[in-house]
């Protein structure tokens, strides 16, 4: 049976102070979706349509329980809009989480089920693929609804947008490259990548052209062992992975990555990666960045490239165009490390207030 539940039913009694945490982050829309009957339990988070429907992908992960799929979701949700705002797109910002461990609990009949919730919004939300999720997935969503993009190439869609969010991620390092050095040639430069799924496999290959020295982690081994077969990277123990000394540190796994623990070990000049949510907590994490000299390439600003594939497919350009925008994140990334320098305060919130800027006077 389909059913939209209310917050009580999912998260514990005394976390309800939590209530006032999501009217501060100002959601328009947060439902909480299980169907009994396909064992789905998932988040629709709507953060804002100002812009236009609020588009994100589907992230289907195995949370350690409701509250942290719940943070998720909000987060990744605002972030949308901040991407799709500072990207100059036409978007509001939307994501979905669906809990579960999406090798052992993904089935047809679930992700139609998905599908049936995601339309019942009416195109307030549109979804695509995140991590744990396929273009397939996609196709089968798109079964019960038509707010869904990131379908395969063959039924017409952008298909895999991790092609472009890796060219995005990789603009984004030169342009951090160019602000600190003055030139933005990678060769020769250490580069460590953490999570080398779709989207660091696709910066291993811009990287490569480039000379680059380039150092890997993955949580799953056998990942790791199946890049190193196929190109000329180092792989770095679990151990080591904060510790090495490296000119940049490109987190491509999950977010909260510079936190508390690693930033005072982190010995690099740039962070720019693909990770959503890299800033454990805003205001410190950035502001630890800033005063350790180190240059953060904010996460949202250059791990836009994927959207802007999907943003083609609902308005039918082609993917040379969706790469041609997706340079800009290049020219972008400088301007915001200078507005960082000049105004003394961190590349994330000087990012974060060009795309506040868009939406106030919308
Ligand atoms: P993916 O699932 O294909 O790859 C992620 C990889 O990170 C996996 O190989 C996983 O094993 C590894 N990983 C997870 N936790 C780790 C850890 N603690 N240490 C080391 N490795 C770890 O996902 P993806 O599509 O490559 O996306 C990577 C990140 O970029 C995600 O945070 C995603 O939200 C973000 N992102 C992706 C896109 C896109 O187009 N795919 C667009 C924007 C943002």
């Amino acid at each position: 049976m389909l059913k939209f539940s209310k917050i009580q039913e999912i998260i514990p009694e005394k976390e309800i102070s939590l209530l006032k945490k999501i009217s501060d982050m100002g959601h328009e829309d947060i439902r909480f979706c299980t169907d009994s009957e396909t064992n789905l339990k998932a988040i629709i988070a709507v953060h804002s349509t100002k812009l236009g429907p609020g588009l994100g992908g589907c992230r289907m992960w195995n949370y350690e329980n409701n509250l942290a799929a719940l943070n998720d979701v909000l987060r990744l949700s605002r972030g949308m809009t901040y991407k799709a705002s500072i990207t100059g797109l036409n978007l509001g910002g939307g994501k979905a989480v669906i809990i579960g461990d999406s090798s052992k609990d993904k089935t047809e009949k679930m992700m139609e089920s998905f599908g049936q919730f995601v339309d019942s919004l009416n195109g307030r939300y549109i979804t695509a693929e995140d991590v744990g999720m396929t273009t397939s997935d996609m196709k089968i969503i798109n079964r019960k609804t038509n707010h869904v993009v990131g379908t395969p190439k063959s039924m017409g869609g952008s298909g895999d947008p991790s092609i472009v969010t890796a060219y995005g991620v990789y603009m984004g390092m030169k342009g951090a490259a160019k602000f600190l050095w003055g030139d933005d040639k990678l060769n020769g430069k250490k580069i460590f990548i953490q999570g080398v799924g779709n989207v660091g496999k696709n910066l291993i290959n811009y990287l490569q052209k480039e000379d680059a020295i380039i150092l890997i982690n993955d949580i799953k081994k056998e990942k790791a062992k199946e890049i190193k077969s196929q190109f000329n990277v180092e792989v770095l123990s679990d151990e080591m992975m904060f510790n090495e000394n490296i000119d940049i540190y490109s987190p491509c796994a999950l977010g909260a990555t510079l936190n508390d623990n690693t930033i005072p070990k982190l010995s690099c000049s740039i962070v720019a990666g693909a990770a959503n949510n890299q800033l454990a907590t805003e205001g410190i994490h950035d502001i630890m960045l800033k005063n350790k000299n180190i240059v953060y390439a904010p996460d949202f600003l250059i791990n836009a490239g994927g959207l802007i594939n999907v943003y083609s497919e609902l308005k039918k350009f082609n993917q040379e165009k969706a790469l041609q925008k997706t340079e800009e994140i290049y020219e972008t990334t400088i301007s915001i490390l200078k507005k960082s320098e000049k105004e003394n305060i961190s590349s994330h919130r000087a990012a974060l207030s060009i795309a506040e800027e868009r939406l106030r006077y919308i």
